[in-house]
C-alpha cells in the first residue's frame, strides 16, 4: 500500500486526553481508509462528555470517540456503544453458549 501522500501516518496524540490514538481495522466501513487512528482511552473527555450527551439526547448508552482519517488528516468522531449497550442490542450471539 502506498503511503506516501498521507497526512498521518504515525500514531497522533488525541488532543483531548493527549493519548496516543490507535489503529481502528476500517477495511469494512465506508471510508477510502483501511484503517482510522481512534483514541481508546475510556477516560478522554470527549468520550466521557459523549456519555451525558448520548444519554440526553437519544437515551441511550452510546458516546463518540475522536478520530483521525489518515489519508486527508480529517478529524471527526466514531460510534461507540457501550458493553451494556451491545450486550443487549445487536451483538450476535454466541450459538455455542447457553446460559442454562
Ligand atoms: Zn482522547
Amino acid at each position: 500500500m502506498d503511503t506516501t501522500n498521507w497526512k498521518v501516518t504515525e500514531a497522533p496524540t488525541c488532543p483531548h486526553c493527549k493519548q496516543v490514538m490507535e489503529q481502528m481495522d476500517a477495511r469494512h466501513l465506508d471510508w477510502d481508509s483501511p484503517y482510522l487512528w481512534v483514541c481508546y482511552n475510556d477516560n478522554c473527555t470527549l468520550f466521557k462528555k459523549g456519555w451525558d450527551h448520548m444519554m440526553q439526547t437519544v437515551g441511550q448508552l452510546v458516546s463518540y470517540r475522536f478520530m483521525i482519517q489518515p489519508q486527508n488528516g480529517e478529524t471527526g468522531v466514531i460510534p461507540a456503544f457501550s458493553h451494556d449497550y451491545l450486550q443487549n442490542n445487536g451483538k450476535p450471539a454466541n450459538p455455542n453458549y447457553s446460559e442454562e
